[in-house]
């Protein structure tokens, strides 16, 4: 029988905003399970199972708010640990990953994108060998032997830009070679570019490979078209296939942008993992220049049923030993394992910088040529002081509501450029996810304990 969406968002809405997913405590969470209740302890990110009864008295003095009961209970239960995160933020970190806007500018006319076609509202530009060069003396400068690095290719279309994408890679495998580092190197690009000898590159530099796709067919072609409106998705799909055999040290994976306009989730999901793709992950479109495909909250809740919907297929494929590469489920099933816990939600401003097709340094890839988020040049030195002050500033308990979110150090208070553009309006969708996943990591550790051997490996 056929689910409608009217149903799926009544259950939904319950589920994310007012239902078990719903924040009631900073510290603790709970998390009914096909193995009975559990506590989700904040601090260190550690899921306990808990008898019945207990689990009772706990969710009592959580639904009464009596947090002196429940830190009580906590202790009775030999649950609490001394915080491991604290309200100091990182300080001048040394760097591990640079990302080049190699090309700022593009081929296609994508409805959404966060660099307006490529060219960050500037005119259209390509990095010059020179300074690519100089980016990665940068990035390999201070780097220790037996560390590793990751030197990523954006854009726009990184593409547009082949000549110096080229040399950056190889001055970087010469530089990392000579000083026994690991240089590590990916690519986000459209794929409309990519050619047989791209695909031969990338295997000899062991490149991480992601295909902006957005569904298949006419779901992909409504928001990813040429600039002149043609359909992008099939020419894609052509020059993508040789990669895709050609996979060895390439991995190559497709990155779908979720809007309100593509949320077959499940029928994307199988159509890339049937074409061969290493991986395949979703993001919902949170903030748009143009305010085009921003998911709205009826859009999150249809969304989050969805994931879970793909999430039940991972659970099932995983029982009968298929693999099955859901990107969003392995991630948050390995750091639920590992008990990550983190006070920022990424890398940038951190370990890791973008660089503009100009030589400046930015927090990240998205806030390219955006001032706010400036940090010094490549020909000058990286802006420590502005560094440390975004540092300071965008430390998860600095910021509201996130400071009292039981998800906190596993979401990390949520990408910096959309809570900047556009706020926190996804907190039910991630809220959601995360408890769901919670369900399935109990569930998966008892019936598959072999595949956390291996991740944990
Ligand atoms: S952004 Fe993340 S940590 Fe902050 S309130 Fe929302 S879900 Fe919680
Ligand atoms: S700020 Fe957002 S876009 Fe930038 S690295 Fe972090 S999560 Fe990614």
């Amino acid at each position: 029988m056929l689910i409608s969406t009217d149903q799926i968002l009544r259950s939904v809405s319950r589920f994310a905003t007012h239902g078990p997913s719903a924040p009631r405590h900073p510290d603790v969470h709970m998390v009914d399970t096909s193995a009975g209740p559990h506590a989700f302890i904040v601090n260190g990110s550690q899921i306990y199972g808990l008898a019945a009864e207990a689990a009772e008295t706990l969710r009592q003095a959580l639904v009464a708010d009596d947090r002196e009961a429940v830190d009580r209970l906590l202790i009775q239960f030999g649950i609490t640990l001394s915080p491991l995160i604290d309200d100091r933020p990182i300080v001048s970190p040394p760097l591990r990953s640079l990302s080049l806007a190699i090309a700022q500018k593009c081929n296609l006319g994508c409805t959404y994108c966060y660099a307006q076609q490529g060219e960050f509202g500037g005119g259209a530009k390509a990095m010059s060998a020179e300074m690519a060069l100089r980016a990665v003396d940068l990035l390999l400068r201070d780097a220790e032997a037996g560390t590793r690095v990751n030197l990523a290719f954006l854009g726009g279309e990184p593409l547009a830009n082949r000549t110096g994408l080229r040399a950056a890679t190889e001055y970087a495998t010469q530089l990392a070679t000579a000083a026994g580092v690991d240089v590590r190197f990916s690519i986000t690009t459209n794929g409309t570019l990519l050619t047989p000898e791209d695909g031969d590159f990338f295997e000899r530099h062991g490149f991480a490979v992601t295909i902006s796709l957005d569904g298949i067919g006419d779901a992909h072609d409504r928001q990813r078209p040429f600039k002149n409106g043609a359909p992008s998705f099939g020419k894609i799909i052509a020059r993508v296939e040789p990669l895709l055999a050609q996979q060895r040290r390439m991995q190559v994976s497709a990155r779908v942008t979720v809007t309100p306009s593509n949320l077959d989730l499940v029928g994307t999901l199988e159509g890339l993992i049937t074409l061969g793709f290493h991986s395949v992950g979703f993001s919902p479109m949170l903030s748009s220049p143009t305010k085009s495909g921003e998911m709205d909250e009826a859009s999150l809740e249809v969304m989050l049923a969805r994931m879970i919907d793909c999430g039940k297929r991972f659970e099932a494929r995983l029982i009968a030993g298929v693999r099955y590469p859901f990107l969003n489920m392995v991630t948050a099933l390995r750091e639920l394992h590992a008990g990550t816990h983190r006070p920022y939600p990424c890398g940038a401003g951190a370990g890791y910088l973008g660089v503009s097709a100009d030589g400046d340094l930015y927090a990240c890839h998205r806030f390219v040529d955006d001032s706010r988020a400036s940090m010094g040049s490549v020909a000058g030195a990286i802006d420590s002081e502005r560094r440390n002050a975004w540092l300071a500033q965008r430390h998860v308990h600095r910021q509201e509501p996130c400071r009292q979110c039981w998800a906190r150090y596993l979401c990390g208070g949520g990408c910096h450029h959309e809570v900047i553009h556009r706020g926190r309006p996804a907190c039910g969708y991630i809220r959601g996810w995360l408890h769901y996943c919670m369900q399935a990591y109990v569930h998966l550790r008892a019936s598959v304990p072999s595949y956390f051997a291996v991740e944990q490996a």
